[in-house]
């Protein structure tokens, strides 16, 4: 038996009836058994057409699938509860993600685990700490808990490099004022030698292919990495993407109706 973490969203419907019936269709699973689920948190909409905010949560599960078969199984009941695959990143009645699969790192074009927007998506993340503060990325060996708490950092300081600085320069008023949270320090600021012990993120451009590299944490040793090139849009719609789901503070809600 593996210990798998599903991730659920939705923002259109019935989202807390989506995700019940979610969940008892997963327990139903001969080889699935649910252990734990979170509350509900209301979540910024990541991307431009993604529509209302959103509802998300999360589960623990316990299963003796194989990785595909899971993710066959969370796409058969997407469908079924009634998922259109229209516009990506769309408004969506579910939305069922495989976070991690035990400890697996699995790279294969139809699955990648841990997946990769687990890490900085607070939509997951708060969520995540609820059921599993202590359960270290199997990428990064950091706990959700450590993760979580240096994206609270306000302000967030996102140490950027020359390419990014270029691209975030020319759209600094917008980006100042949708994430008042979030500092950008050019990475040859003189701010940013006094800045190095304290908490910092960088947001580091790797190629043209619009990856983007989070390292350097003071308190995070390892290279925390996003890969930017499946989300969609223009390079500065990725970018405001990327900082909505690192940005927002989510709400948690009660989880009875
Ligand atoms: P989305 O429409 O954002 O839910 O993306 C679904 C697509 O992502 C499907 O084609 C999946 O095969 C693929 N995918 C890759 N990794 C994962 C993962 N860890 N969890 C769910 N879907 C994944």
């Amino acid at each position: 038996m593996t210990a798998a973490w599903i991730g659920l969203g939705a923002n259109l419907g019935d989202a807390r009836s989506a995700f019940d019936a979610a969940l008892s269709q997963l327990d139903a699973h001969p080889q699935i058994s649910v252990l734990a689920r979170s509350d509900l948190y209301q979540t910024a909409p990541v991307g431009q057409l993604a529509g209302n905010a959103f509802l998300n949560a999360v589960c623990r599960v316990e299963t003796s699938l194989a990785p595909l078969e899971l993710l066959d199984m969370l796409q058969s009941i997407e469908k079924q509860l009634g998922r259109q695959r229209g516009v990506q990143w769309g408004p969506r009645t579910l939305d069922l993600d495989l976070l991690f699969f035990g400890e697996q790192l699995i790279e294969s074009p139809r699955l990648t685990v841990p997946h990769p927007g687990a890490w900085y998506r607070r939509f997951v993340l708060d969520p995540l700490i609820e059921i599993a503060p202590n359960w270290k990325h199997p990428l990064f060996q950091v706990s959700l808990f450590e993760l979580r708490n240096c994206l609270q950092a306000r302000p967030l300081q996102i140490v950027l490099t020359p390419h990014w600085s270029a691209l975030c320069e020319a759209s600094h008023d917008q980006i100042a004022s949708l994430f008042p949270g979030i500092k950008l320090v050019a990475e040859n600021s003189p701010c940013l030698t006094e800045d190095r012990a304290t908490r910092s993120l960088w947001l580091r451009l790797l190629s043209d292919d619009w990856s983007a590299t989070v390292a350097a944490h003071a308190k995070i040793p390892s290279q925390l990495t996003a890969d930017l090139t499946a989300s969609p849009g223009e390079p500065l719609e990725k970018v405001l993407d990327f900082l909505t789901a690192l940005h927002d503070e989510p709400q948690r809600l009660d989880c009875d109706p």
